[in-house]
């Protein structure tokens, strides 16, 4: 047998550790995961009722162009409903793209440190990967990354707001970026934190659609609408370039569940507001720490924040697991002396703040 040479230089993706496990490993009662960007506040009553009400729909597949909840999304968005392409998950959206547009022959330029999954599935499909360091305030070079383009590229990647940073990339910089891009090449952008941003720069990008027929728009249900177990993500972008790259999605790739709760949730924008109002509470609590205790840290337009605390991070990651408090070490994200944590409900971020306190 022979497995793809360019698998063995990959490892399985790490998420951050189970509750449970911690909990038995160092024989605690409590344990506060504040690593993978989850919503600390749940997810909408209306997701829970919409839940409840498809449970016994199980043995039937489910709808493969999730119609339903592809109508009510357009509606949402405000674009044609066959501009959307929907994944297992934003990471299977990305999946789709570079199997349908990577190979060894081609290349594909992207920000470093950034989201893991646009390099692993490139190293996959054998494309070359050039990456190119983020700037000192944690935004991407664009003007590097253009710089970086050939007529072997296939895909940009823009993630705006970046993880790990929580960046982004204002409205200008971004038109000027996507006025250069030469038309043969993709720009995903992945704003997988959308709804959290609050910046006045930030570019509204659907609309932008039409003016950039290589452009591909990545959001999620994963993060603040707090679905992230049902695996729902979706694709924006030209009908073309949506229709195209179709025939490389599985055929019921969101599940029953999923869809019905994406639908429930969309329902309920006051959930969504609650909670980008309680999460920029509680992004708060950490910028005052940082200011008082002298931490470098990226002001950051999502549900986490990378903080430089000057000392080994895996080290500081596991003295806080022993603790009781998972979170992300910048080690494996790029950032050896930084944790990244993710926002918590107002206690959690207390007590993990308080917790930090003692231990520095
Ligand atoms: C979480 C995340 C994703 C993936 O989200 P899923 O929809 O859960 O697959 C994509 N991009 C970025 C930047 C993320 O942080």
């Amino acid at each position: 047998m022979q497995i793809k040479k360019q698998l063995a230089q990959l490892t399985p993706y790490q998420p951050g550790k189970p509750i449970e496990e911690v909990k038995r490993e160092f024989n605690l009662k409590t344990v506060v995961k504040l690593a993978s960007n989850e919503n600390p506040f749940g997810y909408s009553e209306s997701a829970k009722i919409a839940l409840q009400s498809e449970i016994l729909q199980m043995p039937l597949y489910p709808d493969g162009s999730s119609q339903s909840l592809r109508t009510k999304l357009a509606k949402h968005l405000g674009v044609n409903e066959m501009k959307i392409i929907f994944g297992n998950g934003a990471d299977e959206v990305i999946q789709i793209l570079s199997r349908s547009m990577l190979d060894s022959n081609s290349n594909t330029v992207m920000a470093n440190p950034t989201f893991s999954q646009y390099k692993h599935n490139a190293v996959i499909e054998g494309a070359e990967v050039r990456e190119i360091n983020l700037l000192e305030n944690g935004c991407h070079d664009l003007d590097l990354m253009l710089d970086a383009i050939d007529q072997q590229t296939k895909i940009v990647w823009v993630c705006s707001p970046n993880n790990p940073t929580g960046s982004y990339e204002p409205e200008q910089k971004l038109m000027r970026f996507l006025d250069q891009v030469p038309k043969h090449v993709l720009v995903v952008l992945d704003e997988a934190y959308y709804e959290y941003v609050t910046a006045e720069d930030y570019t509204e990008t659907t609309p932008l659609l039409n003016r950039y027929p290589n452009l591909m728009i990545l959001r999620t249900f994963s993060k603040a609408y707090g679905l992230a177990a049902l695996r729902v993500g979706y694709g924006i972008a030209s009908e073309q370039l949506i229709q195209a790259i179709e025939p490389a999605r599985q055929p019921f790739n969101i599940n029953r569940l999923a869809q019905a709760a994406a639908l429930g949730a969309l329902d309920d924008q006051v959930f969504i507001k609650d909670c980008v109002r309680k999460n920029r509470e509680g992004l708060q609590q950490y910028y005052d720490f940082c200011s008082t205790h002298g931490l470098k840290y990226y002001p950051t337009q999502t549900n986490f924040i990378l903080i430089d605390f000057n000392r080994d991070a895996d080290e500081l990651f596991a003295a806080l697991l022993r603790q009781g408090y998972i979170v992300r070490s910048g080690k494996a994200l790029g950032f050896p002396t930084s944790l990244r944590i993710s926002v918590g409900t107002k206690e959690q971020n207390e007590g993990f703040l308080n917790t930090l306190i003692r231990m520095l």
